[in-house]
């Protein structure tokens, strides 16, 4: 993939301006007896989580340390979303409360970034309502950070870049790593799929895949610095390398990713039911580090509701996914993401997803109630669901999906099973980590476990986790 010129001049830019935002933060610790601090904010998916890592690694090398407290920081970074309502309006809240701050420290510096920014409206309505905003910036600007920043520290007027063309794959940036043991690799940027209610393709824009070998090298590099548990991310990993100009399919680098020394535990998201070949099951299947767990997003039960949604499969191409893999392997945990309320959905439209869900027997569901995204074909349907009916809708499939998430968690109980163990848990003192097919386990165990893998005997099924002893292996 090749690079613009402006992407170009900005990358050939980039050491300079951060070595000069070091200098000024070194002289301003030399000065105040303590480093600037940033915080980020990052909301929805993992790709946001990933963008965040970047820019905070980036922070780091211009001298700014972490703080989990904004009315500490000197400078805060909201990475928002705009897949959901609620999350767009929580983004708005928080900006709002942040001009007290910049009205105690007018030196703080406040940037917005991710997939909101890439919506004009929304843009205009921070310009208009939210001026002590620093810097906006989109999804494809994420490289010229520095520039930016530089930019609104010295002009001391808002800086605002949302480039509407799709982004290149930049490659180079190094994100600061939130968890050592765990690390989530991009393999891929963009969706061609425009699902009716979704804004991703217009956010993220178009499909385009890294090179192969740059994603190894990635990988090899994060082995040799102790990562045991790697996920390929994508908005739809299953069309990876079709774009490039050598094309290369999933399931090869699947397997080439497998085939690396020292790659204790590979994962993957998200699938697609229409792309999902045979050929990455079979892969799946061969390869003991491959986490046999799969997350593959039905949305919907009825042919009508997943031709309205242009999801591209039907309810029987996706069973079809389901019984293939489980014949491969039995042992398969799977998972899926529901939307209910979609506009034109009936009491039909959800017995049919009900019948689903008991036919497949889900491991754990990520269930959304639709909401409206402006922009999007879905948005503009006339034939929208009252919000109580939608409720009342959302909690006959919730209650259905957690019976059956427990009925599965209560058929773990005195199995041994392997965890690779995350840190101490949030609620009481135990140690909690994730089995290969995603399940939470917590047991009693010593702090020096944690980053290994271990065997823990299922004592107490809970309804979202489990609870076990530590097993001598
Ligand atoms: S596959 Fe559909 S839901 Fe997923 S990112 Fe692409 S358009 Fe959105």
């Amino acid at each position: 993939m090749k690079l613009s010129k402006e992407s170009k001049e900005i990358l050939a830019n980039n050491d300079q301006l951060i070595e000069s935002i070091r200098h000024d933060n070194m002289a301003y610790f030399t000065t105040h007896g303590r480093k600037k601090k940033y915080l980020i904010l990052t909301y929805g998916c993992q790709m946001n989580e990933h963008d965040s890592e970047k820019l905070a690694a980036t922070l780091e090398t211009m001298g700014y340390e972490a703080t989990p407290f904004q009315t500490d920081a000197d400078l805060i970074l909201v990475n928002t979303c705009c897949v959901r309502e609620n999350a767009e309006l929580k983004v708005y809240g928080k900006i709002g409360t942040f001009k007290t701050l910049k009205e105690k420290n007018p030196d703080l510096i406040i940037g917005i970034c991710g997939c909101m920014m890439q919506q004009d409206h929304v843009v205009q309505e921070i310009k208009k309502k939210y001026r002590h905003v620093d810097i906006v910036f989109g999804t494809h600007n994420v490289h010229n950070f520095p520039g930016l920043l530089n930019e609104a520290m010295t002009s001391k007027h808002s800086v605002v870049q949302v480039w509407d063309i799709d982004g290149e794959v930049i490659e180079n940036t190094n994100s600061s790593r939130k968890f050592e043991l765990k690390a989530f690799v991009n393999i891929m940027y963009g969706c061609n799929n425009f699902c009716t209610y979704c804004i991703v393709p217009y956010t993220r824009g178009r499909e385009r895949s890294r090179e192969k070998e740059a994603i190894l090298d990635e990988i090899k590099t994060l082995v040799k610095d102790g990562t045991k548990e790697i996920t390929l991310l994508g908005q739809n990993v299953n069309s990876y390398g079709k774009t490039l100009d050598n094309p290369v399919s999933f399931a090869e680098l699947l397997e080439d990713v497998a085939n690396i020394e020292g790659v204790k535990r590979l994962k993957f998201m998200t699938s697609h039911p229409k792309d999902l070949s045979k050929e990455v099951l079979e892969v799946m299947a061969k390869h003991d580090n491959i986490s046999k767990y799969l997350h593959l997003p039905v949305q919907a039960a009825s042919n009508t509701l997943l031709k309205s949604m242009n999801r591209g499969y039907t309810r029987k191409d996706y069973m079809e996914i389901i019984h293939y893999a489980r014949n491969l392997m039995p042992e398969v945990t799977i998972s899926t993401d529901l939307i209910i309320g979609f506009p034109g959905e009936t009491d039909q439209d959800v017995e049919e997803l009900l019948d689903l869900i008991k036919e497949v027997r889900y491991d754990s569901a990520f269930t959304f109630i639709y909401s409206q995204r402006k922009g999007t074909p879905a948005d503009e349907m006339t034939n929208q669901i009252p919000d109580d009916i939608k409720h009342e809708r959302f909690n006959n499939v919730l209650n259905s999906i957690n019976e059956i998430i427990y009925e599965k968690n209560l058929a773990c109980n005195d199995q041994v099973v392997q965890v690779l163990v995350e840190g101490h848990s949030k609620k009481d003192d135990t140690l909690t980590g994730r089995t290969d097919g995603n399940r939470t386990v917590h047991f009693l165990g010593d702090e020096s476990l944690i980053g290994e893998f271990v065997n823990v005997r299922v004592t107490q099924p809970k309804k979202f986790s489990l609870y076990g002893e530590l097993v001598e292996a």
